[in-house]
């Protein structure tokens, strides 16, 4: 059976590492070394119903447009 599942994508292309996402999206987001986000569970980051929210806010505060939700479909 296949299902939807929000991930959350960032570009590293355009992300600055300041890391306002991950003071946004703590149970998701870690800061590496350099300070850029990272996944706290590796590189797919999936998005639980519950953070659907925090998600959406930390794509809409992000200064840089650097970070895409998205739906995958899995099977
Ligand atoms: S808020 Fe945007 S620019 Fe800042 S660390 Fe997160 S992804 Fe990068």
């Amino acid at each position: 059976m296949s299902r939807a599942q929000l991930e959350l994508h960032i570009d590293f292309t355009r992300c600055d590492g300041r890391g306002l996402c991950t003071e946004i999206l703590p149970e998701l987001l870690v800061r590496d070394d350099w300070g850029y986000p990272v996944g706290r569970g590796g590189r797919d980051i999936h998005v639980p119903d519950g953070l659907a929210g925090a998600a959406q806010d930390a794509v809409d505060l992000c200064p840089l447009q650097a970070l895409m939700l998205r739906r995958v479909t899995r099977s």
